[in-house]
């Protein structure tokens, strides 16, 4: 942790009523991926908010045990839906988080990430601009490819072949001189009016080359367009995820006959944004695949583990949390998604396991 400066609860004033709902019954232990990892109350829902009630009481100030808690919330936002008194505990946690951010209680890897994105526009400091790293030139287009900093610099297959499905598809695109969505800064707690900077930023780009469909293939980045900046800034143009675009496209894919296939659910695409049927409206245009959901799926799909911070803090448990996933899959050979963080998240916990785990975008562009 950096050093504290005196805790304020002024975020969390905002949520007193909300903190006070929650009834103890514990209905969130039952899907709670941190919980399910950690093993103790205090890094589940109910636990966290008693800690978020002594920080707002002033019976609690914060330490290296309850930074550690309210950070190895993945925000899956399973429990929100468990909950029959409707806490909204996503948001009360980060909420917490922002208010131990004022308070110089960050963790040093969210504090890297988001000095860097102040300094270079991406959490990992790449000094390369979005057209060196993308190769291709912004220009004026109604069609526009949000790729991420992820799809960007890290996980470039995915945006290579979103970008080669446009091409396939004959839809003139433009790449966006982009900066950060501030997905990362939200879910960490780092200071909103940064945040909406960025917004801004990236609403003007892409207003700019008169784009009137934002299309991502990112979940975080996804979530965000589609409903944090509506909170914060006027987005004038339609937003939609890779998978809602493709689910409306005519597409003429190869088979993949006798491949058994499952689908996991991004939280941040699923759950927060309600987008359960179009990946899988895609899928079902792959001939021959044998599809399978699993036992958990739309809403009650559980967690990669990779979200709100937890993989780049709390790798150990993001593995954890992962590996229980993977084993939800069953027999499958193929496990698709879509969302570069799943992606990696779940890759990284495969070990010795069979299952192949792929970005639906990448499946696509293979087959077409
Ligand atoms: S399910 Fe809701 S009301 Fe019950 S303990 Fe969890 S947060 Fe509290
Ligand atoms: S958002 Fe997910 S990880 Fe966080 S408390 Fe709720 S169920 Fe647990």
């Amino acid at each position: 942790m950096s050093e504290s400066k005196e805790f304020k609860a002024d975020s969390l004033e905002k949520v007193r009523q909300a903190v006070n709902v929650c009834t103890m019954c514990g209905f969130c232990k039952s899907v709670c991926p941190s919980f399910k990892s950690i093993g103790w109350d205090s890094a589940l829902s109910r636990g966290r908010i008693v800690l978020t009630y002594g920080l707002l009481t002033g019976d609690l100030q914060p330490d290296e045990s309850l930074v550690r808690n309210m950070y190895t919330c993945t925000t899956c936002a399973d429990c929100v839906r468990r909950c029959p008194s409707k806490v909204e505990i996503v948001d009360i946690i980060e909420l917490c988080r922002a208010d131990l951010v004022k308070a110089g209680c960050i963790l040093p890897k969210h504090k890297l990430m988001c000095d860097n994105i102040m300094s270079t526009g991406n959490p990992f400091g790449e000094k390369a601009t979005r057209e060196e790293a993308l190769g291709r030139k912004p220009h004026a287009a109604k069609v526009g490819y949000f790729a991420g900093c992820t799809a960007t610099y890290r996980s470039k297959e995915t945006a290579r072949a979103t970008m080669s499905i446009f091409d396939k598809l004959g839809v003139d695109f433009t790449t966006l001189d982009e900066t950060c969505c501030g997905s990362v800064m939200q879910r960490v707690g780092w200071p909103q009016g940064d945040v909406t900077e960025l917004m801004r930023k990236n609403v003007e780009a892409i207003k700019a080359l008169g784009v009137e469909t934002l299309v991502l293939s990112c979940a975080g980045c996804y979530r965000m367009f589609k409903l944090e900046y509506p909170k914060y800034v006027d987005v004038p143009f339609e937003v939609l995820h890779i998978t809602e675009f493709l689910a409306r496209q005519d597409l003429k894919l190869k088979p993949m006959d006798g491949v058994k296939a499952t689908y996991h659910d991004p939280c941040h695409l699923g759950r927060h944004c309600g987008v359960y049927e179009p990946p899988r409206e895609v899928i079902a245009k792959i001939p021959g695949l044998e599809f399978k959901e699993m036992k958990y799926n739309r809403k009650t799909s559980h967690c990669c583990g990779g979200g709100g911070g937890v993989r780049s803090a709390y790798p150990e448990e993001a593995m954890d949390i992962a590996s229980t996933r993977l084993d939800e899959a069953g027999s499958a050979d193929l496990m698709i998604t879509c969302c570069p963080f799943c992606v990696n998240n779940l890759s990284a916990a495969k070990g010795d396991r069979k299952i192949e785990v792929r970005d639906l975008v990448e499946l696509i562009d293979e087959l077409m």
